[in-house]
């Protein structure tokens, strides 16, 4: 089983960071103050090549120990990377580095075709429909436009045809602008040739609202348990399937919450999404048992909304067959701490769920067993009692 934890720079693959051994050497270990000296003004280091922003630094440069606040940038400045190494890798720190380069590039250069795609507008990119129901609120509203033809699995229509069209479009310039600027770009994942991120060339911004107007409200009332007070740091892609782009994913997990699927252009039949159980980290590579099995077919224009947990992938199409998606992952950094803590069991695994069931129907069948043997028991001495 895999995990689409995108793997790009920069993107959500979300291992712990490695201390360097470097950096596990070094002595003596430089202390930042546990107070902040709230009189000082934090200096600039925007025009410096360093490895962490200027705006990391200037922020935790309050908590400098006195001997440092009075010192030049330069200085400042390595004393607090040293610090900042020891949690983070300087591996990760490059990663993080080329990966602002690179969406620096973009956005100071890339000529959108379409600049109104880049804010979103409810009303020329939602359905009245969809606005209707969320703007109402309520499980009910949601009810009459969304399906559920499985459990946890929520379908809808929520964009304008014209939504669609100007979005492959604006992919199909942002690809050709690359290639004309021989910019290698960043993929969503390892296995994509053909996928694009659509956050790094400005289309975060639209996704986040979009996220936060539109989609929480829904997962609010269909997930409550996995949204808290609010998503944070969306993740959108474009992916594109078929003969001629790239393979299908297999069975696989995404680093989300919850995820918005959105097909945006079908050619061909073929494609379906199968289903096969939610499943926390510890039962990844459990197999479904055959009620957590389901199939559905992607039609155009269509919207699914499920768990990142819930173990998916999809159909190869017809040869001629080709798909388009936009993806949108949905996070929750809060979830995940909690989640860290909730070590036995999840109620949204089934895995868990099952093993539970399991074990209280063997501890239920042990109390019952007892029973009897002191039932048996008891009518012997009640019977030896008689005679
Ligand atoms: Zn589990």
């Amino acid at each position: 089983m895999t995990v689409d934890g995108d793997g790009t720079v920069g993107g959500g693959d979300h291992q712990p960071p490695v201390t360097t051994a470097a950096a596990t050497t070094e002595m003596p270990i430089p202390r930042l103050s546990l107070l902040p000296n709230n009189e000082h003004i934090s200096d600039n280091y925007e025009d410096l090549e360093l490895e962490f922003t200027s705006a990391i630094l200037r922020s935790i440069e309050k908590y400098l120990p006195m001997d440092k606040l009075t010192a030049n940038r330069e200085e400042k400045a390595k004393f607090m990377s040293d610090i900042l190494c020891k949690y983070i890798s300087r591996g990760e720190c490059s990663k993080a580095k080329r990966y602002k380069n690179y969406r620096e590039r973009i956005i100071s250069n890339y000529q959108p075709r379409f600049r109104e795609l880049y804010k979103l507008d409810p009303e020329s990119f939602l359905l009245p429909t969809f606005r209707k129901a969320i703007s109402e609120n309520t499980e009910e509203s949601f009810r009459r436009i969304i399906s559920e033809p499985f459990p946890g699995v929520f379908v809808f229509e929520m964009f304008q045809p014209d939504f669609f069209e100007k979005l492959l479009a604006e992919v199909e310039n942002f690809r050709t602008w690359a290639h004309e600027t021989k910019l290698k770009i960043t993929r969503p994942n390892k296995m994509s040739k053909f996928g694009v991120v659509l956050d790094d060339f400005g289309l975060d911004i639209m996704l986040t609202q979009l996220m936060e107007d539109f989609i929480f409200p829904i997962c609010k009332v269909f997930f409550p348990k996995v949204c808290g007070a609010m998503f944070d740091s969306p993740r959108g892609f474009f992916i594109e399937n078929g003969e001629d782009r790239d393979a299908e994913l297999g069975f696989h997990v995404e680093d989300s919450e919850i995820t918005l699927n959105v097909c945006l252009s079908k050619q061909g039949e073929g494609g379906e999404i199968f289903f096969a159980g939610t499943r926390c980290k510890k039962h990844m590579d459990i197999d479904p048992k055959p009620e957590e099995r389901f199939d559905y077919c992607h039609i155009l224009g269509q919207a699914i909304l499920h768990r990142g947990c819930h173990v998916h992938g999809a159909r190869a199409a017809t040869t001629s067959g080709r798909r388009a998606n936009m993806i949108l992952w949905c996070r929750n950094s809060l979830f995940r701490e909690m989640q860290t803590y909730e070590k036995e069991f999840r109620d949204w695994c089934g895995q868990c769920v099952h093993e539970k069931k399991e074990k209280e129907s063997q501890s239920l069948a042990a109390k019952r067993k007892v029973k009897k043997k002191k039932r048996h028991e008891f009518a012997k001495v009640y019977i030896r009692c008689l005679v």
